[in-house]
């Protein structure tokens, strides 16, 4: 069956966007299917030669009793990654010298440590050994990542092995949690909970991690490969930027199961997926996640790293295409058109107070810019416990949700969380900020981040205190041009970058305008654009925002939105 055509279903978009197939050219593209597994750069001969998974036993048998000096370069460059570890940024080195310096030069002897949290779902046990190990391994440090993820920083390679030991006693991982693999699945937060899901996607997001997360035959894919999985109505996984995606619908014949969406990602050539325009049932979705993660390693360009997301090859094969190989070569049959999921009417955020559908209630909390620590993890653990729960989930948008609250006990655990500073008000800009890691650990950046942007909530909190917006605006904060806080699907994107100031470069950003992901808002994703000449510094964030925000509601027509 062929699926309809694309550019007629809501939320399809055309296969002409930003993110272009590499032009024809004598050199092959390094696709494994058509050009043979011959390895075209440094990176496809190292994983190649031996791929990330394997270096988990070099670190507990060698490179934990040796130290950092004792590591191979290959291995901390390349395969640390496959199990969560990055070098973080040595103190001092400002954002002028990161061009110029080599990744060895910029890096320091500790790790940034992922934890992957699939679906986001964690246990108040769970939440206590990561609060553990960041009180006794990483100064304390817990960065709740907008893809659900928890990051540590300061990890030496000595205290790893014991990590992983505490981690996995209570079923967590860092396996696969970054480099060339299936990272982390994004999962909707209220899975299994909320009254108004047309599925939980729990069994599906489980199973695809119980099968293929570690799974050597895909330890070796040309870029990260990104997935979300949402059954709930407000589209609460950002699908559109996600290599690929199941979204929950109901089918009028096959009933409830998932519209497949393939190909979205951002970075500096950002692109949104697409509708296959198929209908997957909740039995198939493993199956289905796996034919298309082989797409990925089987025909994804692995010549050029820039050129190595499943964008490229979408953009190239179009939908129609995509869907005959995946039915054809993958599958052992061709899939059911299906239905686009309806616009959301509510937001995906979870922030505030819900009632269950089992009658008791989840509290959605915003820790500022996602930033948290290990003490205050602890006593979150604790809070929730005594409120008679012991469940809690991560979003895609740096916020906390606690579940299984009854309802004579939502007031005091309200307290509780507002004195961990873990507001569940939907105050404006501190719910709608997010922002990357940015100068304080990552090797890349320009530009301090979440500092900066948490200052600009707080003094946006005073200055517009008493306004009242319409709707709230997203302002992602970006440490340089790569796009981790996704700041082309924000209303105010900023990327970092120097800015030139009376003839003198300092640290600012570029600002991008009107980029959003389907919403109550708005029907469809659309991605933000970089105003040109429009530049902010560090510490006029709050001004140029309040200064946005004022100029929108003086101009803005009834039910104008920012968009
Ligand atoms: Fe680092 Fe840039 Fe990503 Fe921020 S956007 S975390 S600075 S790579």
């Amino acid at each position: 069956m062929s699926p309809e055509p694309t550019a007629a279903v809501r939320g399809a978009r055309p296969t002409t966007d930003r993110a272009r197939p590499p032009r024809p050219s004598s050199k092959p593209n390094g696709q494994w299917k058509i050009d043979g597994t011959a390895p075209l750069n440094g990176n496809e001969e190292w994983k190649q030669v031996d791929n990330g998974l394997s270096v988990r036993e070099r670190i507990e048998q060698v490179y934990s009793k040796g130290g950092f000096s004792s590591i191979d370069p290959t291995d901390l460059h390349g395969r640390f990654r496959v199990w969560g570890l990055y070098t973080q940024r040595k103190p001092g080195i400002d954002g002028g010298r990161t061009a110029t310096l080599t990744p060895e030069e910029l890096e320091d002897e500790y790790f940034m440590l992922r934890v992957r949290i699939d679906g986001g779902q964690l246990t108040t046990e769970q939440l206590r050994v990561i609060a553990g190990i960041s009180v006794d391994f990483a100064r304390d440090t817990a960065d709740v990542t907008d893809r659900q993820n928890i990051q540590l920083h300061w990890v030496r390679v000595e205290d790893v092995p014991e990590i992983w030991r505490r981690l996995e006693a209570v079923g967590l991982q860092t396996t696969e949690a970054c480099g060339d693999v299936p990272r982390v699945v994004l999962g909707s937060p209220v899975a299994g909970i909320a009254a108004d899901e047309i599925i939980d996607p729990t069994p599906q997001i489980d199973e695809i991690t119980d099968r293929f997360i570690g799974d050597p035959e895909l330890a070796n894919l040309p870029r990260k490969f990104k997935t979300a999985i949402t059954g709930h109505p407000s589209q609460d996984v950002v699908h559109e930027i996600n290599d690929v995606a199941f979204v929950g619908v109901v089918h009028p014949e096959l009933g409830v199961g998932y519209d497949l969406w393939v190909g979205g990602a951002l970075s500096t050539t950002p692109r949104l997926g697409e509708r296959l325009g198929v209908f997957v049932a909740p039995e198939l979705v493993a199956d289905v996640w796996h034919g298309v993660t082989r797409i990925f390693r089987d025909y994804g360009y692995r010549r050029l790293r820039n050129k190595a997301r499943l964008k490229f090859l979408l953009a190239e094969w179009g939908t129609e295409k995509f869907r005959r190989i995946l039915e054809t070569e993958y599958l052992e049959a061709a899939l059911p058109d299906g239905p686009a999921a309806p616009q959301p009417t509510s937001p995906g955020d979870h922030v505030g107070i819900h009632r269950q559908k089992d009658g008791r209630f989840y509290v959605g909390v915003t820790p500022l810019v996602g930033r948290i620590s290990g003490p205050s993890l602890a006593k979150l653990s604790d809070l929730i416990e005594e409120h008679g729960s012991a469940r809690l989930r991560t979003t895609p948008h740096q916020k906390l949700v606690i579940l299984d609250i009854p309802e004579d006990r939502v007031p005091s655990l309200i307290a509780g969380l507002d004195a961990l500073g873990l507001s569940s008000r939907p105050d404006l800009f501190r719910r709608s900020t997010i922002a990357c890691t940015g100068i304080e650990f990552c090797k890349l950046a320009i530009v301090e981040t979440k500092v900066n942007a948490a200052a600009a909530v707080e003094q946006l909190e005073e200055r517009l205190a008493g306004i009242d917006l319409p709707h709230p605006i997203s302002l992602h904060v970006n440490g340089c041009p790569n796009s981790c806080a996704r700041i082309q699907t924000a209303d105010i994107g900023l990327k970092g970058q120097l800015v030139t100031i009376d003839g003198e470069q300092v640290p600012g950003y570029q600002v991008h305008l009107g980029g959003g992901l389907a919403s109550p808002l708005r029907e469809e994703a659309g991605l933000g654009r970089t105003v040109r000449g429009l530049k902010v510094t560090a510490d006029g964030i709050a001004d140029y925002t309040e200064r946005v925000v004022r100029r929108f509601l003086a101009d803005r027509e009834a039910d104008e939105t920012f968009a």
